[in-house]
């Protein structure tokens, strides 16, 4: 069961999704089941960066109804590998700081992943990793990760509190994708004394590890650069909002 609150940001990251299809290069459906793990999994794992592998069924295809419906018309087939495949797995493969976290020996994963991924034992298809109190922006250790990716690379930013050694870091320039609104501080009356600094974010949920969550943001994209646009779907494969979203536009 995915939490109410994640539930309503996917929905409107979706219909966002929809409004800005023209402007992505391919899709990628995201189980919220799966991307709440990843929420959660990136809390946990704090002050650390984590770094998420993501494997597909090559049996089951993204659904054909809802391909149709955010199709781009830069849609560029064939992009990237398990393009149109469904994301069944997800495995932490790593933690560490902005640059650590990618450093990933091949032979290693192999090792710690055989057992349970059996005759795909090789590389993940997909990865992850989060940027804990940053905007999901990518940065250039980030790009040059991404060269080795077959499918695609996403980076899943939160802000949260309390922030513990990370505060805030907004000093990025890029295109963000929020989920819901940006966590914009509330104005405190000017005579209105504090003794504590709050920082009045809005708060969209709470996670088990006990945080705040102010924002989630994700993006997904190509190694060439070329942005894929996320749709988050439910267990019947459709996107959260879809029957709003067919009411609404058709
Ligand atoms: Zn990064």
């Amino acid at each position: 069961m995915v939490e109410s609150w994640l539930e309503e940001i996917m929905k409107s990251y979706n219909q966002e999704s929809y409004d800005s299809r023209n402007s992505y290069a391919a899709q990628l459906h995201m189980p919220g089941e799966i991307f709440q793990n990843l929420v959660w999994w990136a809390l946990k794992s704090l002050p650390d960066e984590i770094l998420v592998g993501l494997d597909i069924d090559f049996n089951k295809r993204q659904n054909p109804a809802v391909d149709e419906y955010f199709r781009s018309e830069q849609q560029v087939d064939g992009l990237f590998q398990g393009q149109g495949y469904l994301i069944d797995e997800a495995h932490i493969v790593n933690r560490g700081d902005s640059y650590s976290v990618h450093h990933l020996p091949e032979d290693w994963t192999d090792d710690i992943f055989a057992p349970s991924r059996g005759a795909r034992a090789g590389r993940f298809t997909h990865w992850l990793h989060t940027h804990p109190n940053a905007p999901a922006i990518p940065s250039g250790a980030d790009a040059d990760a991404s060269q080795e990716t077959a499918g695609v690379d996403m980076i899943l930013g939160l802000r949260f509190s309390p922030t513990g050694p990370l505060p805030w870091f907004d000093d990025v320039e890029g295109k963000r994708r929020i989920l819901g609104k940006e966590a914009v501080p509330k104005q405190t009356p000017k005579a209105a004394k504090q003794f504590f600094r709050h920082n009045e974010l809005p708060v969209v949920g709470i996670a088990p590890s006990g945080h705040v969550i102010h924002e989630v943001q994700l993006i997904a994209f190509h190694k060439t650069g070329l942005g894929v646009n996320v749709i988050f779907t439910d267990t019947d494969n459709l996107p959260y909002g879809w029957n709003s979203m067919l009411e609404k536009h058709g």
